[in-house]
């Protein structure tokens, strides 16, 4: 099997207004220890933009899917964020997110890793 993926560079990416919105309300649920956000599960927590959850009480990571324009066939950010980033993007410590970008400047996905699979860039065969 030939490997023809598309290669990702890692960006540095300004938080939109309506996800660092979501951000806080993130961070309110920790600090009212809300059980959507200390529990693990991986769609727990939903608004109108994001779609995620604690993905492992371990490393108190937070996966979720960012959709942008509301719209789940539109473009999409996947990204990993820990209890402690959610924490410093409320108290204004930072407003960025280090995420994966395709080459493939067509591609307006973000991915959490440089592994993560573009369906836009590699299409599964059916
Ligand atoms: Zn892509």
């Amino acid at each position: 099997m030939s490997k023809s993926i598309v290669e990702k560079k890692l960006v540095e990416v300004e938080l939109p207004n309506k996800l660092f919105i979501d951000i806080l309300y993130l961070n309110y649920l920790l600090r009212i220890k809300h059980a959507s956000i200390i529990e693990e599960t991986d769609d727990c927590i939903q608004t109108d933009y994001l779609c995620g959850g604690l993905w492992s009480k371990k490393k108190r990571l937070y996966g979720f899917t960012f959709y942008p324009n509301m719209e789940p066939d539109d473009f999409t950010w996947h990204f990993e964020i820990t209890k402690n980033q959610i924490k410093q993007i409320a108290n204004g410590k930072t407003d960025r997110i280090g995420l994966w970008k395709c080459k493939n400047t067509a591609c307006n996905h973000y991915y959490a890793k440089e592994d993560d699979h573009c369906d836009f860039c590699n299409p599964k065969k059916v």
